[in-house]
């Protein structure tokens, strides 16, 4: 356990497992962060701590930018307006991104915001919009994207932000596919039910995981994708999900057959 450079601040609690302190507040921020560094918030951050959460002068938060790992910092002062923090020790350094390759087909707002954000809690690295032939949504707003990944890391105590790429159509992700990365696909009209034996098969360290949109892939879609060498498709059951559940599903048995679980 780390010992608080501040008298009176009890010293956050680590765990072996290196898993996050649930019980601070964890904000992300986007400057630098070291020890003793000033961090100046903007005015939404700001007023957030000072008017929403109330945090008085001394009261102490979790901070991380996805580059310095994350700190035990403190309210060194604070106006209805602005809020300075100082950051005071380095309570986990920054880990290893995941690499878990995460495609989907971008739904309508509400849904979309829940898919990304369920979607890094369960481990996704880099989220990739995939323009199919019946999505209904051509544009994905990568910026509420990287919002919902930011909320999503801050909340589950993940370092890495995932990394949002721009939209892409369905035939050039595939043309442009790294044929080391294995991708598997959730296959809604698979003959079998269950994914683990598929899964279990995988070689790969590497991975993709590709979702349908609510309308499904059309069958010349599924049927190109069956047809390709680094393809895995997989059944998620015999219910048919819809898309932010089957990407929540099928993050769940990947991450507990060939993942981080
Ligand atoms: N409208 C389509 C369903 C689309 S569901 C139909 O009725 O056929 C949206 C996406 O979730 C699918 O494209 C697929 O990738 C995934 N999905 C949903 N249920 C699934 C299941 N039982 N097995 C595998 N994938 C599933």
């Amino acid at each position: 356990m780390l010992q608080s450079g501040l008298d009176g601040i009890p010293a956050v609690n680590h765990s072996s497992a290196m898993r996050a302190n649930y019980k601070m507040q964890r904000l992300f921020v986007p400057n630098d962060i070291a020890a003793g560094a000033a961090i100046e918030l903007d005015a939404e951050q700001s007023h957030y701590l000072a008017n929403v959460l109330r945090m008085a002068e001394g009261a102490q938060l979790l901070v991380f930018n996805g580059r310095d790992g994350e700190w035990l910092a403190r309210v060194a002062a604070r106006t209805k307006k602005a809020v300075r923090l100082e950051a005071v020790e380095l309570t986990r350094p920054q880990p290893v991104a995941s690499d878990l390759l995460y495609c989907f087909a971008p739904l309508k707002v509400g849904r979309l915001d829940y898919l990304v954000q369920k979607a890094v809690e369960m481990g996704a690295g880099v989220l990739q919009p995939v323009i199919t032939q019946h999505t209904q949504l051509a544009k994905a707003g990568t910026e509420r994207l990287q919002a919902n990944a930011i909320e999503a890391a801050e909340q589950c105590g993940i370092l890495a932000i995932p990394e949002v790429r721009g939209a892409q159509k369905f035939a050039k992700l595939l043309a442009n596919w790294d044929r080391d990365r294995r991708l598997i696909f959730c296959d809604e009209s698979a003959e079998t039910n269950n994914p683990l034996a598929a899964l279990q098969a995988i070689r790969e360290t590497r991975l993709g995981l590709l979702v349908g949109p609510e309308g499904g892939f059309s069958e010349a879609e599924r049927g190109q994708l069956r047809a390709l060498p680094f393809v895995t498709a997989i059944p998620l059951g015999p219910r048919i999900l819809r898309a932010d559940t089957a990407a929540v599903a099928a993050l769940a048995v990947i991450q507990a057959t060939v993942g981080d679980w």
